[in-house]
């Protein structure tokens, strides 16, 4: 790779760690996004009420890599988080993943560690293999659980039947015996302290990174004669949707104020599985720690129509990404990174761990 310009599309974790790991190293970087800001869906923004929001949903971020949480800690102070969610069944609120005070008080029980270990043994539905998201479930927890928690749920999020998802979508969410109620048991759990589009910011405050946003890929790859081009959109997009498009599930967003309220909430995400359109509702001074009068939360509806915010695994779906995955391969003086370009199912931390590693094989 010589030292001339390297075009960088999106300005996302992807884009953006990738960016700062060039530049560091001496190369100059042209990042463009088609949206008028940073961060891609991670960006956060005061709303009209002065709380800080996630525009694109909620975002916790959580890794076990010391290294992304060393990269990122070069661009941010934290604030230590840990994510709590409830799933409400019959009007009631539970701890969610399902852990022993699920059980105990969904059932009226009193299990200690071993009966709840007793009690998952008894209504699993054992299947061999695992394949789908539906077996994943029903091998672990059964099918009253199933019911319970999942099934509505992953119906509403994809529109689709857990049997036809992979089994990594319901195996991100753990089951417990213990009475453990966070989301996540990573070593690393904390939000950034002055949120995540400053993170970004003086990740690319650097003499060698320039920012031009509203500016579509389209509109610039012919533009120069890049060192190389990095792209993190979509890549059916990139390939103009030859093999046809690339499903991508969406979401609609609805924001709204509680004036007044200082708690709307006991926890930051409360997961619907089977009332209302929306899956869950969070509310971002959990997240952030912000003292206000008011709060704000927003609601989750899924819908197959609008800016792509997650690959759907299926085998269908995986069968055509292969295909424009080894026009991908082909590509010369391009590389792929991200949750869009390489349709994988990436948290923050995982994105970031892929740039790394993106940046490091372009450096040799
Ligand atoms: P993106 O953030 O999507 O960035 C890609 C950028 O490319 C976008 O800004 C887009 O505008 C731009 N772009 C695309 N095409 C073009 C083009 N043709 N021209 C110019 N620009 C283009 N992860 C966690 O770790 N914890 C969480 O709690 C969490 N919660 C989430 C909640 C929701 C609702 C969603 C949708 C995701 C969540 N994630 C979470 C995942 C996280 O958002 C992603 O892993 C991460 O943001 C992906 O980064 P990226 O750079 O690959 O993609
Ligand atoms: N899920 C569910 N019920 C819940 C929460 C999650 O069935 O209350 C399933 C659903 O299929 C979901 C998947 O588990 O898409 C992964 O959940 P996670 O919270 O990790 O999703 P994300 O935060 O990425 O939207």
């Amino acid at each position: 790779m010589n030292k001339a310009t390297t075009l960088i599309t999106g300005a996302g974790f992807a884009g953006s760690t990738i960016a700062r790991a060039l530049a560091d190293t001496g190369h100059k970087v042209r990042l463009i996004d088609r949206r008028p800001h940073i961060g891609g869906n991670a960006f956060d923004e005061l709303d009209a009420h002065g709380v800080l929001v996630h525009r694109y949903g909620p975002h916790i971020f959580h890794t076990n890599s010391e290294k992304v949480w060393e990269f990122l800690s070069r661009f941010t102070e934290w604030r230590p988080y840990e994510h709590r969610v409830l799933g409400v069944v019959d009007g009631k609120h539970y701890p969610f993943p399902i852990n022993r005070d699920t059980l105990n008080l969904l059932y009226g029980l009193n299990l200690d560690e071993a009966g709840a270990a007793a009690f998952f043994e008894r209504v699993r539905e054992p299947r061999e293999p695992v394949r789908s998201s539906e077996d994943v479930v029903l091998n672990s927890v059964g099918r009253d659980l199933y019911e319970k928690f999942f099934l509505n749920y992953t119906r509403k999020q994809w529109g689709m039947e857990p049997a036809q998802l992979k089994a990594g979508v319901a195996a991100r969410i753990p089951v417990r015996t213990n009475t453990d109620d966070r989301y996540f048991t990573d070593t690393f759990q904390a939000m950034p302290l002055h949120g995540y589009t400053r993170m970004f910011e003086r990740m690319l405050d650097h003499p060698h990174i320039t920012v031009e946003l509203g500016v579509d890929f389209a509109d610039v790859r012919q533009r120069a004669n890049w060192a190389h081009v990095v792209y993190t959109g979509p890549i059916d997009a990139y390939f103009d949707h030859c093999y046809g498009p690339l499903p991508y599930r969406s979401l609609r967003f609805e924001h709204e104020h509680l004036a007044n309220t200082a708690q709307y909430q006991p926890v930051g995400t409360v997961n619907y599985p089977n009332d209302h359109a929306y899956t869950r509702i969070t509310e971002f001074k959990h997240l952030t720690g912000q003292q206000h009068t008011g709060t704000s939360i927003v609601r989750e509806y899924p819908q197959a129509q609008g800016d792509p915010y997650y690959p759907i695994p299926s085998d269908e779906n995986e069968a055509l990404f292969k295909r424009y995955q080894a026009l991908a391969d082909a590509e010369r003086g391009v590389t792929f990174v991200g949750r869009l370009a390489e349709y994988r199912y990436y948290n923050m931390d995982q994105v970031v761990a892929a740039a790394l590693a993106a940046a490091q094989r372009l450096l040799g």
